[in-house]
């Protein structure tokens, strides 16, 4: 299961540096993949592309964006479930298309 960041997000940032896949980006900065570029998924909070977040599987026990968000805002995403299965692929493609 991905994470997501809610609208209560409150831009403390805290959360960016600690994603080992560099998946959270601050709202209005275009995220990268690989050696594309795409347009932010907001623009008033912090964003995490769930495409990149693999929980922290393959680095933590547990989501280190959830871990250090002040608001509790980063959650479990219900329309974005994943297996461990899934996320152990999910990095391995970042390992391999650069993060
Ligand atoms: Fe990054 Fe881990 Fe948070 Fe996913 S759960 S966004 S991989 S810090
Ligand atoms: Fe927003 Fe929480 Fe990240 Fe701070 S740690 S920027 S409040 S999601």
């Amino acid at each position: 299961m991905a994470i997501m960041i809610t609208s209560e997000c409150i831009n403390c940032g805290a959360c960016e540096p600690e994603c080992p896949n560099t998946a959270i980006y601050e709202g209005g900065a275009n995220w990268v993949l690989g050696n594309d570029s795409h347009d932010a998924i907001s623009t008033d909070t912090y964003y995490l592309v769930a495409e990149k977040c693999t929980e922290c599987v393959g680095f933590h026990d547990a989501p280190q964006c959830a871990a250090v968000c002040p608001v509790d805002c980063c959650i479990a995403d219900p329309n974005n479930v994943e297996t461990k299965e899934q996320l152990d692929a999910k990095k391995e493609k970042l390992d391999q298309l650069g993060r």
